[in-house]
């Protein structure tokens, strides 16, 4: 059985636009897509119910700002309701730009295009092509891919839908709950009994399918490389955030030999943020998991060889050959070495976090469990942007989403343009003077205790999902006394080297280290683990590609 295509619609009321709209649509998408017009929000809103109740895709609305009735921002306000996950484009008049900017915000869009776009080869289909690239890669059409089969709130199945998510591998989550209601669920859950799968299971297009898998199971089933095809390289990168990724880019692009290691999902910390608002070049901002996607795409296009999920567990330096031991027990040789780990989340240790991690409790995952959430009520831990981020994520899906504060106001830690974001959005409610002290639940999150630093007192409230957003910590115990580090494990650099290098991680050589260099020659550091650096992802991209300009200099030094 084929899919219906996906639907592109374009709306706006002068009839003789409309039509060249839709001519220029259909004469480049109409072989993977199927065109829909309509010459009014009102009559658009109504397509869009219909279309909803058909299950069919919508991928792309078109909308003309200036419309009697309704405009274009007010049309899109409502269709976000109906399909969030399509992609939003105003289309002004240059008069109409200031509105088109603050409708951004408001109405969430992803691009506005200014009429007329003659010709559409230059300024329509490119930025067409790219949000529909965006939309399918989180498109999950219902006979495609691989599908999911599982418990939702085993910690387990949300492993395996959390890599796949990650790793842009598109796949169909079937939740063995919802057996009774869902014919495709009763379907595989008999196959899974037939063949003695254990839950979770992933079940492929061929027809195979792996039981309960691990990471390393579903990445080679997948073809993700975990193993590197030579031993020696000019340039060897560990961990596969924006900064890592932008050092592979560049390393690649200028013709080093380049290996990165990734042990999660290319992305790092960037990769699980709903929205990135001020990366340069994206007035609407972009979701994490796009910008890693289209880094990666990057990355490969120039030859750097990824091996993801693969982890860096020791390095050793001999005579000035960087080698990093995998958690496979194989070793890597290189020139020179970046090391751009970044931080991992910092753990809310309270009785109960351990048992109920990955079963209603999660640590920065707003992407993979936020439309599971449809209707519920959302709990989230924290007062930074990372916490005001997924908030307004979550708002979109969950029916409320409450954020619990520890401090007295979000002005301590958050950007003001979130924190007025969230005043504006009527769903998230903001608790603050408030600490979650328990989690309670058998197989699953079913309450939190919330203790109140201004009354004493502590209160249980029913809770099926909690996200906590606490800050993060560097993770670099794996490089041992060979690099100085701080106190806190951030590794120092440049003109930090000679406070903290001692011992065997000493700077040996007569000239100072340079700017990301860290306490051995060649070795160089950039984004969040290196001590002193900004934690944002412009400059860990600057830092990554700053980082491969002293690769050459190193080279060409020895
Ligand atoms: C929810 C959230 C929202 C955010 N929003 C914004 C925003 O709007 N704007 C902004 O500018 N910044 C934002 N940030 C901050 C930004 O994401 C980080 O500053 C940025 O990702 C840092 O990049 P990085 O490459 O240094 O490290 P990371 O992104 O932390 O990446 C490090 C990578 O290294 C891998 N790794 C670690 N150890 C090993 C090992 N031993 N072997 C192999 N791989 C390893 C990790 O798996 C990870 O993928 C946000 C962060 C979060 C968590």
């Amino acid at each position: 059985m084929s899919m219906p295509k996906p639907v592109l619609i374009s709306v706006d009321d002068d009839p003789e636009v409309l039509r060249a709209v839709e001519r220029d649509l259909r004469r480049k998408y109409a072989d993977r897509y199927r065109v829909v017009r309509a010459d009014s929000g009102a009559v658009a809103l109504q397509t869009l119910q219909t279309l909803k109740k058909r299950n069919e895709a919508v991928s792309l609305l078109l909308v003309d700002q200036r419309m009697p009735e309704m405009s274009g921002v007010e049309f899109l306000n409502k269709a976000i309701a109906v399909y969030p996950e399509a992609r939003r484009v105003l289309l002004t008049a240059y008069a109409d730009t200031d509105a088109a900017i603050q409708a951004i915000n408001q109405a969430r869009i992803h691009h506005y295009l200014l009429k007329p776009w003659d010709p559409p080869e230059e300024n329509l289909y490119p930025v067409l092509d790219d949000l529909l690239e965006d939309w399918q890669a989180g498109y999950r059409p219902v006979f495609d891919g691989v599908r999911v089969l599982g418990h939702r709130w085993s910690p387990h199945s949300y492993a395996v839908r959390d890599f796949l998510a990650r790793n842009q591998v598109p796949y169909r989550w079937l939740d063995a709950e919802s057996a009774e209601r869902d014919k495709e669920v009763r379907e595989a859950l008999e196959l899974a009994e037939r063949d003695g799968l254990k839950l979770p299971a992933a079940i492929f297009m061929d027809g195979t399918a792996l039981s309960d898998p691990s990471t390393t199971d579903l990445a080679s089933k997948l073809g993700l490389r975990t193993s590197a095809a030579t031993s020696f390289y000019d340039l060897l990168i560990v961990g596969g955030g924006p900064a890592g990724l932008a050092a592979a880019v560049y390393g690649a692009s200028e013709g080093l030999s380049t290996v990165m290691i990734e042990r999660e999902a290319p992305g790092g910390q960037a990769g699980m943020s709903s929205r990135i608002e001020n990366y340069l070049g994206f007035p609407s901002g972009l979701s994490g998991g796009d910008l890693a996607r289209r880094a990666l795409t990057q990355a490969r296009r120039f030859g750097v060889e990824v091996l993801t999920p693969q982890e860096a567990v020791s390095l050793r330096v001999d005579s000035g050959s960087k080698f990093v031991k995998l958690a496979n027990g194989s070793e890597i040789g290189s020139k020179s070495l970046i090391i751009a780990t970044g931080v991992s989340y910092r753990k809310l240790d309270v009785p109960g976090m351990e048992r109920l991690q990955g079963a209603g409790v999660y640590y920065g995952a707003a992407m993979t469990e936020a439309s599971s959430c449809k209707d519920e009520d959302v709990y989230v831990v924290g007062g930074a942007n990372s916490a005001g981020q997924a908030a307004m994520y979550f708002s979109k899906y969950a029916r409320r989403v409450v954020m619990l504060v520890r401090a007295s106001s979000l002005a301590v830690s958050m950007s003001q343009y979130l924190i007025e974001q969230i005043r504006e959005t009527p769903n998230i409610h903001v608790q603050v003077n408030s600490q979650v002290t328990e989690v309670f639940g058998k197989d699953r999150l079913e309450e939190i205790a919330v203790y109140c630093t201004t009354s004493g007192e502590t209160v249980r409230i029913p809770a099926v999902s909690l996200f906590i957003f606490i800050g993060a910590a560097p993770r670099t115990d794996w490089i041992g006394d060979c690099v100085a580090r701080d106190e806190k494990g951030f590794i120092a650099t440049g003109p930090d080297v000679q406070q903290f290098a001692k011992g065997p991680a000493s700077w040996r050589l007569d000239r100072p280290p340079w700017l990301l260099e860290a306490s051995v020659p060649g070795i160089f550091v950039a984004g969040d683990v290196r001590l002193g650096s900004i934690k944002r992802v412009a400059s860990g991209v600057g830092e990554g590609a700053n980082a491969v300009q002293f690769v050459h200099q190193y080279l060409g030094s020895v």
